[in-house]
């Protein structure tokens, strides 16, 4: 029941601000969320997010469950291994990953796009686009009001900043925060998946996610995407009769381009990038991979080749510095807003989705009455800030993702490629050490400390 519901609005309809604002309607309180892309089909959406226990378990709280089944039924097929591999494509070592068990244990593979189309489903009436924040007024009433672009703004009594790593949100509330570059960059691609593309990978690479640890300080991870829909978006033979139901049932497919593909994403430090990488696209962004990888085996580079040269990609990695606790008021932030991380752990939409289950456990509380509004966010920023800047620390620092790190310098690079390497190999080839490997792969990306 709840007693006085306040009006949350949300800048930004990525991973987080939408998961927080089905969990908010959800629990009957008002929410709107302005987001700056024109339609729900745009945006740079093509990629792979992996999904482990943390972000199914803050899904499946916010969403209404019929929801949460359409978001397990539209995953990529999960994959069955973690797999290191040379750039001649040798394996180095592979570790099983755990079947499909339940609802939350898994490590699913989700499409970003699919994604946004299902935790659009059911909001349609509450997500404004094209609307492009530009700053915010607190008044004394205690009410908050965002202004847009156009002219137009949104009232509310809490305003959550959801709206990524370049936040105007935050540069307008907490300036002193320091985003930076972690000196790497990476180039990502997709290849439409056909017999031929498959036949390129081994089979376990066909079955996992597979890290490339390229001599030379190149790498590269692998993602083969396959989805329950085929190439005219019609459901698949075989399917079980209960998915196909709710597939055909869900409104989103009609919205949703994503198919079959493998993703292809090559990374370096920045030194190795000419100046203009940033402004690279299609054919040129493609060669661009090529000339890195021309030591790679040939069909590694054919994949390459085929790669839809529309999809290729620059990012820039950022990073985030801790922020010192603040006094809190009726502004927040969530997700990579307030702690950018690079994607070495792959944690960063999962801390995203974990902040909008936290968050929204405490409006709900304020809005039954147990504490005022300021409170349930105080609450919120003392749990969600460690955890947050502790997942920033570990993506940079353990994962290759650091422009710094030993293994892009010359001399010594190719030391820690050879200790990389044989750090997995042994720990693949150990039972115990494989046993303890998984587990704390789970144990991680399942923490809820
Ligand atoms: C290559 C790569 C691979 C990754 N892989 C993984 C992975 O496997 N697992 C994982 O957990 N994480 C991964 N991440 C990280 C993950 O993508 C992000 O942490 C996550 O998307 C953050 O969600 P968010 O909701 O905070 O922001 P976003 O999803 O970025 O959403 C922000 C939204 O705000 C909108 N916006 C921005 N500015 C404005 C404005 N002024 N006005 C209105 N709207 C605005 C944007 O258009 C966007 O829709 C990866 C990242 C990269 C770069």
């Amino acid at each position: 029941m709840v007693a006085n519901p306040p009006h949350v609005v949300i800048i930004g309809a990525g991973t987080g601000g939408l998961c927080l604002a089905q969990g908010l309607r959800r629990a009957g309180i008002g929410v709107s969320v302005h987001e700056r892309h024109a339609t729900r089909a745009d945006g740079l959406l093509g990629y792979r997010v992996g999904i482990g226990p943390t972000g199914s378990r803050a899904l499946r709280e916010c969403l209404p469950p019929e929801l949460f089944d359409i978001f397990a039924v539209t995953c990529a097929r999960g994959p069955r291994y973690f797999n290191v591999v040379t750039e001649r494509l040798r394996q180095t070592a592979s570790f099983p990953l755990r079947p499909d068990t339940d609802d939350v244990g898994a490590e699913r593979s989700v499409a970003r796009m699919t994604l946004r189309q299902v935790l659009l489903t059911g909001l349609e009436d509450a997500v404004e686009f094209d609307k492009t924040f530009t700053h915010y007024e607190q008044r004394d009433d205690g009410t908050v009001t965002a202004h847009f672009a156009d002219g137009t703004t949104a009232t509310g009594d809490l305003l959550v900043a959801a709206d990524g790593t370049h936040s105007a949100v935050r540069r307008q509330y907490l300036p002193h925060a320091v985003i930076r570059d972690a000196g790497t960059i990476n180039i990502a691609t997709r290849i439409p998946l056909t017999e031929h593309t498959r036949s390129l990978l081994p089979e376990r690479v066909a079955q996992g996610i597979s890290l490339v640890f390229g001599a030379g300080g190149t790498m590269g991870v692998l993602h083969v995407m396959e989805f329950k829909w085929d190439r005219n978006g019609d459901v698949k033979p075989g399917v079980a009769a209960a998915d196909a139901d709710l597939l055909r049932r869900w409104p989103g497919l009609r919205h949703d381009t994503t198919r079959d593909n493998i993703n292809f994403i090559i990374w370096s430090t920045a030194r190795r990038f000419p100046a203009d990488v940033l402004r690279r696209r299609g054919d040129d962004l493609v060669r661009l991979a090529q000339d890195l990888t021309h030591n790679w085996h040939p069909d590694l580079r054919e994949l390459l080749a085929r790669s839809d040269p529309g999809s290729a990609l620059p990012i820039r990695v950022s990073t985030s510095e801790p922020v010192p606790a603040w006094k809190s008021s009726t502004v927040t932030l969530l997700g990579d807003a307030i702690h950018t991380m690079t994607p070495g752990r792959g944690v960063g939409a999962n801390t995203a989705l974990r902040d909008a289950a936290l968050l929204c456990r405490q409006v709900r509380l304020a809005a039954a009455g147990e504490k005022t509004l300021v409170q349930a966010v105080a609450d919120y920023e003392a749990a969600m800030l460690p955890y947050g800047f502790a997942r920033v620390h570990d993506s940079l620092h353990r994962s290759g993702t650091s422009g710094d790190d030993r293994i892009y310098r010359p001399v010594i690079g190719r030391l820690a490629l050879l200790g990389a390497r044989g750090y997995f190999g042994i720990t693949s080839r150990v039972p115990r050490l494989r046993r303890k490997f998984v587990d704390d792969f789970y144990t991680y990306r399942g923490e809820e400390d």
